[in-house]
């Protein structure tokens, strides 16, 4: 495909654009990452410059941006989306979803008993597309229930079975006997839950470096290690370990030896410290975490991936829906204090990447948290970059998605308004860009 600038061609002008518009994909099966076109920005956020630039232009071709140009007007014989009225940004990353559960199962734990496989995956395809159309065209899923169902959704959208971000998946929790993964639901008892909804239960070092391999050799793309108590599970402490320093340190050798990341479920400050200092890659929630484990975590350029929206959404909707109450009690002991470590562990440097836990609210909401993290000390663009720039590098990815310029998927979403003044616009995606392929477009077209 030639492409030119009208500055080298003179004469040539906007006019010789290719009128043509790029058709929308609405339906699975379809080809991921082929699509070519051209975008016309008024303003782009490019996920690792400080600054917005206006009149930006990008080519993407058979999935890949191939150029970005300012001012000038490229001429190509390309479906053009103009989106010169609009904001452009990468595609959003979410660093911690559970794209195949949903809020109804922690209102009632018991139904997660009665899902099958297919009935997850059901789940998982619909939940995709929503997140799709809010603008994250990918996502780190930290684990389903139903063991290693994930491999098979993520296996389906990069097929083109099904519309959905791009996705590494964990497959399933390793955790202790009673631990946050281990789905403990009073009136069922241990040993009746099958093996399936707890896969990734072990105890010592051993059974630890056993249930990792079988989450790599299964396929996982990252490792999910419960360190920590939770607070949406029976029992669970949040301030208080669950696994052992050497438990941790064995599940992420396994995943560093097989050349993925270790994702650690940590709330209390021990667990946080103990995590980083086994060589875990990132710290979900990371609520309590105090000095020490906030001088560790820039030491060694951990990222705490801290959801600090879904605390407010729980208090309400959770309470509302009669969500058990010892959940909603943890939430109300954790929320405060995680946002007001949020505040300390950035300004002190700690990297901070965007991690909602969707799930816990409702999948497509995931933007919401933005206002949150702008609210406890970020500028929009640090909190933009958290969910693009920033969360691809921990998820080893940045040189393929999270920003926008030549070599990289042409992930690109629109939103109308200036996020950098008001950064809730961004839970208003109006276009949706994924791999060069048309996903959504609300605006006249
Ligand atoms: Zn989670």
């Amino acid at each position: 495909m030639k492409i030119f600038t009208a500055i080298a061609l003179g004469i040539l002008t906007q006019y010789c654009f290719a009128t043509e518009r790029p058709a929308l994909v609405e339906d699975a099966p379809y080809a991921p990452d082929s699509g070519s076109m051209i975008i016309r920005c008024g303003h782009l956020i490019d996920g690792v410059s400080a600054v917005p630039r206006d009149n930006a232009t990008i080519v993407i071709e058979h999935g890949w941006i191939v150029s970005l140009s300012f001012g000038t007007q490229v001429i190509a014989d390309l479906p053009v989306l103009d989106l010169s009225g609009q904001t452009c940004l990468p595609g959003l990353i979410d660093m911690h979803t559970h794209i195949l559960e949903v809020p109804s199962n922690t209102a009632d734990q018991t139904q997660i008993f009665k899902h099958t496989l297919e009935s997850t995956l059901a789940t998982g395809k619909e939940m995709s597309l929503v997140t799709l159309k809010a603008g994250f065209t990918t996502v780190r899923n930290v684990g389903t229930y139903y063991g290693m169902a994930e491999f098979q959704l993520r296996d389906l959208i990069n097929a083109g079975e099904v519309i959905g971000p791009r996705m590494q998946a964990a497959g399933f929790y390793l955790t202790i006997p009673g631990g946050g993964g281990d789905l403990l639901t009073p009136g069922i008892k241990e040993s009746d839950i099958p093996d399936y909804l707890h896969l990734g239960i072990a105890r010592g070092p051993e059974q630890f470096r056993q249930k990792a391999q079988l989450a790599v050799a299964s396929g996982a793309d990252l490792l999910k290690l419960i360190a920590s108590g939770a607070v949406l599970a029976y029992g669970g402490v949040p301030g208080s370990p669950e696994m052992t320093p050497e438990e941790i340190a064995a599940a992420v050798k396994v995943g560093h030896a097989a050349g993925i990341r270790v994702a650690a479920h940590a709330h209390g400050a021990q667990s946080i410290k103990e995590a980083i200092l086994a060589g875990a890659d990132t710290i979900e929630h990371a609520s309590l975490i105090d000095d020490e484990g906030i001088a560790l975590a820039r030491e060694r350029n951990v990222a705490l991936s801290m959801d600090i929206y879904n605390g407010d959404w729980i208090a309400v909707e959770g309470k509302k829906a009669h969500w058990p109450e010892e959940f909603l009690r943890k939430n109300d002991e954790t929320t405060l204090a995680q946002r007001q470590n949020f505040r300390k562990a950035h300004a002190a440097g700690v990297p901070i990447v965007f991690g909602t836990d969707a799930a816990v609210y409702p999948h497509g909401l995931n933007a919401r948290q933005f206002a949150y993290m702008v609210e406890w000390g970020m500028t929009p663009m640090e909190a933009i970059q958290a969910a693009t720039s920033i969360a691809a590098r921990y998820m080893g990815w940045n040189k393929i998605t999270g920003s926008i310029g030549p070599g990289m998927f042409g992930d690109v979403i629109a939103v109308s308004g200036d996020p950098l003044q008001d950064i809730s616009v961004l839970e208003h995606v109006d276009v949706v860009v994924k791999g060069g392929l048309l996903f959504k477009q609300t605006v006249a077209r």
